[in-house]
C-alpha cells in the first residue's frame, strides 16, 4: 500500500511550506495525480487522514485531482488523452505512440490560516 508513504511525503511537503510561514496553520492541501501513477484516490485520502491524525493539524484536508494521461504520436506528432487505456492515435490510427506524463504527483496548492496582521 504505497498510498501511505505518498501521504507521508505530502505531509512532509506541507511541513516544509509551513516552516517558511511561522504561525500559519494549513487548512487544505491540493495535489494533482497522474492517472497512470496507479494511486487510489480514496486510499490516499484515507491514509492522509491517518498520518495527519495525532499531529497539530488534524483539521487539514487533502484534495486530490486526477490528471488524465496523455500520449504523443510518433507518426504525426498528435498529442491525445488516453481513454480506456487505448493508446492508438485518434488522428492517424498509428499504434506508435509514447507516454507524455500521466504519472505525476504534484502539490498544487496549500491553503493556510495565519494569525499575522494583514499587511496593508
Ligand atoms: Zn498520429
Amino acid at each position: 500500500m504505497h498510498e501511505l508513504s505518498i501521504a507521508e511525503s505530502i505531509l512532509d511537503a506541507v511541513r516544509k511550506e509551513i516552516a517558511l510561514h511561522p504561525g500559519a496553520v494549513p487548512l487544505r492541501v491540493g495535489v494533482r495525480i497522474g492517472s497512470m501513477a496507479a494511486i487510489d484516490e480514496e486510499a490516499l485520502t484515507f491514509c492522509f487522514e491517518v498520518v495527519v491524525h495525532g499531529t497539530e493539524w488534524e483539521t487539514l484536508k487533502l484534495e486530490t485531482k486526477v490528471i488524465p494521461a496523455r500520449r504523443i504520436c510518433n507518426s504525426c506528432g498528435n498529442t491525445f488523452i488516453i481513454e480506456d487505456y487505448n493508446s492508438v492515435c485518434p488522428a492517424c490510427g498509428s499504434e506508435d505512440t509514447r507516454a507524455d506524463g500521466g504519472d505525476e504527483l504534484d502539490l498544487e496548492y496549500l491553503e493556510v490560516e495565519t494569525d499575522e496582521a494583514p499587511v496593508p
